[in-house]
């Protein structure tokens, strides 16, 4: 099949499904076709790669030139980037066709994609279910099949949990081997982007080029390691696999529990040596992250101000005036939140006593990792405490819903790169099982969560 006919494929089923769905904020009709055209003619002349004419639905964070990007807030509702994210560019480069761009939390604060500007995204496998968030409508919109793979980023959670949701394979690299530049940013020191795919094959190939050094970002690291395809069909016996009893509380559903222990016992019938470890720190790792996340969201959305892009108020009095009803109009009440939040822990006095001591907890989030990768290859885990809720059901309730990413959110905070993966159902809905490995280790958990698909 040509590139033109699977993008059409792809196109007329978003225009005929995600009426119910609403995965996509952007439908990016004539771009795509364009594109396909040029991948029919690039294979034509015996030019393409792996990826060339394969359409992706990119979240609506990452910059794209000419094409509007929204972050899903009132914000931007209207913002034309002038230019490309290196994410985007880079896989547009590969030859990718970029059906249009997803729906998600705004500014990716959320996890049930609840809190957009243009209405959650709902779950295909029960439309009254979240898909999950912040990367809701990149995982809705995989597993409705309105494309056939799509971009994510996770700044605590947000490729993985949605991926759990949705039954999709989603991973979230090491910090800075995924160039932020032209990704609009959240948490600066956690954000990354990644695949959100149907296997695991799927995200190592879209990961290859994802994976890239950029200048552009003063974060990003050469990946030592960044051919992720090879190890997939090796063997896994004698893998030494880390079970953390803190991840296995009182908060898990008993059927994602036994799921999981389910594929455990798997991978010891494969010849892989379980080996029970504890990261107590994990603990921490909420507050922690609801101190640092915010903290950084404050500094970085200081940039929204009504001047140099973004929504205006209308008939402002003074700049006091335009400043604060052009950011009271444009950001919704979870990205308000998440900037008082912030803005008080880093102001004179409350520094010392949240911010820096967030910061310490991290460090021993990240020491305790270290300590369990000295007797282990990867990490096996829950990637969230139960399947997706319904919606509504959270939304307005920050207790609960930020214990959406109490599996989750340490990952972040050490730097780690971790995928969810699917592993059984329960009442209809996917559950996912998520692998951890040291930085850099993509191979690593790829290769583990490849035996399962
Ligand atoms: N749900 C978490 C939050 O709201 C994580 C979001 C994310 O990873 N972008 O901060």
């Amino acid at each position: 099949v040509s590139s033109t006919e699977l993008t059409e494929h792809f196109l007329k089923r978003i225009e005929s499904l995600d009426s119910d769905i609403n995965s996509f904020i952007t439908v990016n009709r004539d771009g795509a076709l364009k594109q396909a055209q040029m991948a029919d003619k690039q294979r034509a002349d015996g030019l393409a790669g792996p990826l060339t004419g394969v359409p992706i639905a990119h979240k609506d964070i990452f910059c794209t030139q000419g094409i509007k990007t929204t972050c899903a807030s009132r914000m931007l509702e209207n913002f034309i980037p002038p230019y490309e994210s290196t994410v985007t560019a880079n896989i547009a480069a590969a030859g990718m066709v970029n059906l249009g761009k997803t729906n998600m939390d705004e500014f990716a604060m959320g996890s049930s994609n609840e809190t957009s500007f243009f209405g959650a995204s709902r779950n295909p496998w029960n439309t009254n279910h979240i898909p999950g968030g912040s990367s809701g409508g990149s995982a809705a919109a995989v597993a409705a099949a309105l494309a056939p793979i799509a971009t994510g980023t996770d700044t605590g959670g947000s490729i993985r949990q949605p991926a759990a949701h949705t039954g999709l394979t989603g991973i979230k690299p090491t910090y800075g081997s995924v160039s932020r530049w032209g990704m609009i940013a959240f948490a600066s020191s956690l954000d990354q982007a990644g695949p959100m795919a149907t296997s695991a094959e799927d995200a190592a190939l879209l990961l290859n080029t994802m994976v890239s050094h950029d200048n552009r970002d003063s974060t990003s690291v050469a990946h030592p390691n960044s051919d992720f395809l090879t190890k997939l069909n090796t063997p896994i016996s004698g893998l030494r696999i880390g079970v953390p009893a803190s991840f296995f509380s009182a908060d898990l559903d008993s059927e994602v529990g036994d799921a999981i222990q389910l594929a455990i016992s798997q991978l010891q019938q494969q010849g892989a040596v379980i080996v029970p470890i504890s990261l107590e720190m994990n603990q921490h790792a909420l507050s922690a992250y609801y101190v640092i996340a915010p903290s950084e969201a404050s500094a970085n959305l200081s940039r929204f101000d009504g001047v140099r892009f973004g929504h205006r108020c209308e008939d402002p009095k003074d700049l006091k005036d335009l400043y604060s009803r052009s950011r009271s109009e444009g950001f919704g009440a979870e990205v308000q939140t998440r900037i008082l939040v912030g803005t008080y822990a880093l102001s004179a006095g409350y520094y010392d006593a949240y911010y820096r001591k967030a910061q310490k907890l991290r460090r021993l989030i990240k020491d305790d990792f270290e300590q369990a990768f000295k007797q282990v290859d990867v990490i096996l885990a829950p990637t969230t405490p139960s399947t997706a809720c319904k919606l509504g059901e959270k939304f307005g309730d920050p207790a609960k819903m930020y214990l959406e990413d109490i599996y989750t959110l340490a990952v972040n905070l050490a730097g780690l790169p971790a995928m969810s993966l699917p592993c059984g159902m329960a009442k209809g809905l996917p559950i996912g099982m998520q692998l951890i490995g040291p930085a850099f280790g993509e191979a690593n958990i790829l290769h583990l969560g490849h035996q399962f698909q």
